[in-house]
């Protein structure tokens, strides 16, 4: 089969992209494919079960491995990019926009610095199921393709088998690109990047434009990750896109007992990254990108500085905006419910409810049965108050349903997928996937993943960066 990859992101910025070569692979075996994605991609998806294997592991042709700095949990790097990753092109959608088909797990490359440049099975399934999750809960993100298994062995804590991830996004450009090409003072570079950046994702747009735009995006995004529960976990400027799709799924996870102090990465001590940070988190590395674009912005510098602080001073009120609406949709109800929204949380918290449950059990009470939503409160007291001032709004039980997920990925179901996909077992991963691309209404049989974790469980339950 003849594929047309481009490199436009090789031709417009040659600097920020190495040409490199993956690891080569002797046994690979697909563990797991997206065959309508796939077709969306121009792909056949017996082509790639056969022929086209190397395709997805790198070995039918060369790419490129990216440059890109990042803040990594509050410090600099002016030197991370791609070191087991390649971007393989770019892929023309069905809907007629370009997408990079790239790769993690394919080898060390310049940027690996202490990195093996290898990933295991485990880690790439778990972007999988996670991204394939938010792009069905209508959460912009990076899709997966495939993964495939190397047959090479990769040492963490312990021996693991190895396997590459094959991922589509809109593009791979993060704030940590725009920091790497200010970092060398290059400003033609810069230059070239935003006009890389604003033809893939803007066109037409002012570099002004281009940094409102990307404010707004984020602001909807971590809106929409936080109304179900998701905590990316490792939100360093590397990992933040220009696009507005999620990217990177290491340490992330779903909340199950409302807190939003809640933490889940090993790594993240100090809860940086914790549920309810996201927000000022993602400001901030917004602020890291105005920087790096101040110079396109205009010539005196002064004059940049104002343009980038009234941009940036939008973020909160449109987080908040996307928060508000997201909650009056998964409340069914329309008006002002800031003090609604505000005394159900603190009722959640001080309960320990699940997030996910609870929202969708609240469609059984706004049909006036809510005994299974009440069930989850100790305090009957508070929650009846409650429900009798949100039930004078006569909430819309349908509109709910198709805003309040039943099945999201649970981080027991994930691990237990995992576990048994890394000894050869794929039946639980395909039918948690069946489960989770179609997270809303209610199917006979699936009551399993929509249970959560047992106690033992939730109480230990971290995520491990060192992926
Ligand atoms: P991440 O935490 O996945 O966002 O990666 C942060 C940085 O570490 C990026 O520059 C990655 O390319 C690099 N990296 C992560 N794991 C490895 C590895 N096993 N080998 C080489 N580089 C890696
Ligand atoms: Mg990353």
């Amino acid at each position: 089969m003849e594929i047309s990859l481009s490199s436009e992101f090789a031709a417009a910025v040659p600097e920020m992209a190495v040409e490199w070569e993956a690891i080569p692979v002797e046994r690979p075996e697909l563990l797991v494919l997206n065959e309508p994605l796939a077709k969306e991609l121009g792909l056949d998806p017996a082509w790639l079960r056969g022929d086209g294997l190397p395709l997805l592991v790198g070995n039918l042709r060369p790419g490129v491995a990216q440059a890109y700095a990042g803040h990594q949990f509050g410090g600099y790097s002016p030197r991370l990019g791609d070191g087991r990753a390649l971007l393989l092109g770019e892929l023309t959608h069905a809907d007629g926009r370009l997408r990079d088909l790239h790769l993690k797990g394919s080898g060390r490359t310049p940027f690996a610095r202490g990195g093996d440049g290898l990933a295991a099975i485990g880690p790439m399934l778990r972007e999988y199921i996670v991204s394939e999750a938010m792009h069905a809960l209508g959460i912009p993100t990076t899709r997966s393709l495939a993964v495939v298994s190397t047959g090479a062995t990769v040492q963490r804590d312990e021996p693991l088998a190895g396997a590459v991830l094959a991922r589509v996004a809109a593009s791979h450009l993060r704030v940590g690109s725009f920091q790497y090409a200010r970092n060398t003072g290059d400003q033609d570079l810069l230059r070239r990047l935003a006009d890389h950046a604003i033809a893939r994702h803007h066109p037409g747009s002012t570099y002004v434009e281009l940094f409102e735009q990307v404010v707004a995006a984020q602001a909807t995004l971590v809106a929409r990750w936080m109304l179900v529960g998701f905590i990316h976990g490792v939100m360093n400027t590397d990992n933040m896109t220009i696009s507005g799709e999620t990217i990177d799924y290491g340490p992330c996870a779903f909340m199950e007992a409302y807190d939003p102090t809640t933490v889940y990465s090993s790594i993240d001590h100090r809860g940086r990254y914790a549920f309810g940070n996201q927000p000022i988190i993602a400001e901030w590395n917004l602020a890291r990108l105005a920087e790096a674009l101040l110079p396109l912005f205009a010539d005196d510098e002064d004059k940049a500085v104002a343009i980038a602080m009234e941009a940036l001073g939008t973020f909160q009120e449109q987080f908040e905006r996307a928060w508000m609406t997201g909650l009056q949709a998964k409340l069914g109800v329309s008006g002002d419910v800031k003090l609604l929204v505000k005394d159900l949380l603190a009722l959640m918290q001080e309960n320990h409810v699940d997030f996910t449950s609870l929202f969708h059990r609240l469609g059984a009470a706004a049909r006036g049965d809510a005994e299974p939503a009440r069930s989850l409160f100790l305090d009957l007291a508070g929650i009846d108050g409650w429900l009798a001032r949100w039930r004078e709004l006569e909430p819309d039980a349908g509109a709910m349903d198709r805003v309040n997920p039943v099945y999201v990925p649970r981080n027991h179901l994930v691990e237990e997928a995992l576990a048994a996909g890394a000894d050869g077992d794929l039946g639980p991963l395909q039918r948690l996937l069946d489960a989770v691309t179609a997270p809303y209404g209610e199917r006979p049989g699936l009551e399993y993943y929509a249970t959560p974790a047992p106690q033992d469980f939730s109480a230990t339950y971290r995520t491990f960066c060192g992926t």
